[in-house]
């Protein structure tokens, strides 16, 4: 793991503890931050980041705090941000 994975990792460990205490300008923060290191230093966000943040709003996503998940038949995922933005993915 480089210096920009361990302060991205860094960062959604931050984000995520924002979101848990309802903090969600913060976790907004961590989030945006996080994705900005990411692109300077072209190594991506790793799956977990993806899933758990919005694309639309930079929400990072608690399910029952901020985000509902229901599961589909066939495996799917479905996340739904409280600004109306859905993510899916296969589980
Ligand atoms: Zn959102």
């Amino acid at each position: 793991m480089n210096i920009a994975e361990e302060r991205i990792d860094r960062l959604h460990d931050l984000a995520r503890e924002a979101a848990s205490d309802r903090d969600h300008e913060r976790a907004r923060e961590y989030v945006r931050l996080a994705r900005r290191v990411a692109e300077r230093n072209r190594c991506g966000l790793p799956k977990a980041f993806r899933r758990f943040t919005c694309d639309d709003c930079d929400a990072y996503l608690r399910p029952g705090v901020n985000a509902r998940v229901r599961t589909r038949a066939g495996g799917r995922v479905v996340v739904r941000c409280d600004c109306g933005a859905t993510k899916r993915y296969p589980y």
